[in-house]
């Protein structure tokens, strides 16, 4: 694959001419903001803000969606940029909760580091806001619609393991959310607590119910662990705060890791002090299980018990 050049606010960058502009942008540290794009997912350049200006263009493009050419010269922070993202961002703190003070994803949340980039505020206003819709019936995800900002990336996750595809956009315009199968609770859906969706959500729209109240970021100390349970070796995350293992959470899957909760609860109970209990899908209701079952285990342990 060959190089192109280009200029990206005045510095000069080699990339392979496959990049987008986001891509190329990072490799000279500069970060275009963006709340739909993952370089893992297909892109769908939904959230407008990545918007750039290329010198001789007639309307700024999607950083995501636009390949690299070569001699291109982009603008990122052009004062029409800037605005335009200004607008975006007020119209989504419009209609979003001001709860960044208890929300589990402070400190993470896309949205927060971009208001706070280009100084925009919540404001009162007349207009209407989501409605707080909380689905709390999984013991391992947490799923808040007022929260969510539609970028699709959860749904666009789900979808990348056949068998998974559980999550969609339901409902229209101002309505539209995303649903769990046919607008299901987690609990009596098809959904089989990877969390893959949660490692991508910009916002805490979807959180890991196991982490919830006990850190944040800042907080503690993240290490990061491969699974053990199969080959795929599977990324997580410990979270530990005073010297005690207190959270898992499984990071963003890469191409062909599936991410799985055999795999998740594992690493809970190689890595934490104190495991919380294990819960397993009995047709449409979550059971607390033993950890000999979670794990697998149970015709093993028996076998051994026999052989005894
Ligand atoms: S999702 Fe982000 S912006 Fe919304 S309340 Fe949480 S931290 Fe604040
Ligand atoms: S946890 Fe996994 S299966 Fe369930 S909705 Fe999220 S990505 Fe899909
Ligand atoms: S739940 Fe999160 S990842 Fe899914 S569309 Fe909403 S903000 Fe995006």
């Amino acid at each position: 694959m060959g190089n192109v050049t280009l200029v990206i606010d005045g510095r000069e960058v080699s990339v392979p001419k496959d990049f987008n502009i986001i891509e190329a942008a990072k490799r000279v540290g500069i970060d275009i903001p963006a709340l739909c794009y993952d370089p893992n997912l297909e892109i769908v350049g939904a959230c407008r803000l990545c918007l750039v200006e290329v010198e001789g263009w007639n309307k700024p493009v999607t950083a995501c969606s636009t390949r690299v050419q070569e001699g291109m010269t982009v603008y990122t922070e052009t004062e029409q940029l800037i605005g335009l993202r200004r607008e975006i961002l007020q119209l989504l703190l419009d209609n979003h909760p001001n709860d960044c003070l208890t929300c589990q994803k402070a400190g993470e949340c896309l949205l927060q580091e971009y208001a706070y980039r280009y100084d925009v505020k919540f404001r009162e206003h007349d207009g209407d806001r989501r409605r707080a819709l909380v689905d709390t019936s999984s013991p391992y995800i947490l799923k808040d619609d007022s929260k969510c900002v539609l970028c699709g990336k959860c749904v666009r996750i789900c979808y990348q393991v056949q068998d998974r595809q559980v999550l969609s956009f339901g409902g229209r315009g101002f309505d539209t959310k995303i649903v769990v199968d046919a607008d299901l609770a987690f609990e009596e859906s098809s959904c089989v607590s990877c969390n893959r969706c949660v490692t991508v959500c910009p916002v805490g729209a979807l959180v890991d119910k196991r982490v919830l109240g006990k850190a944040r970021p800042w907080d503690g100390d993240i290490k990061g662990v491969k699974c053990k349970a199969c080959d795929y070796g599977c990324n997580f995350e410990v979270l530990s705060k005073n010297g005690k293992n207190i959270a898992v959470r499984a990071r963003s899957p890469l191409k062909g890791r599936p991410l799985c909760l055999k795999g998740r609860l594992m690493t809970e109970f190689i890595y934490l002090d104190e495991p919380e209990v294990p819960y397993r899908k009995e047709d449409t209701q979550f059971v607390e299980t033993t950890w000999e079952e979670a794990l697998g285990l149970e015709g093993v342990l028996m076998k051994l018990s026999k052989d005894e």
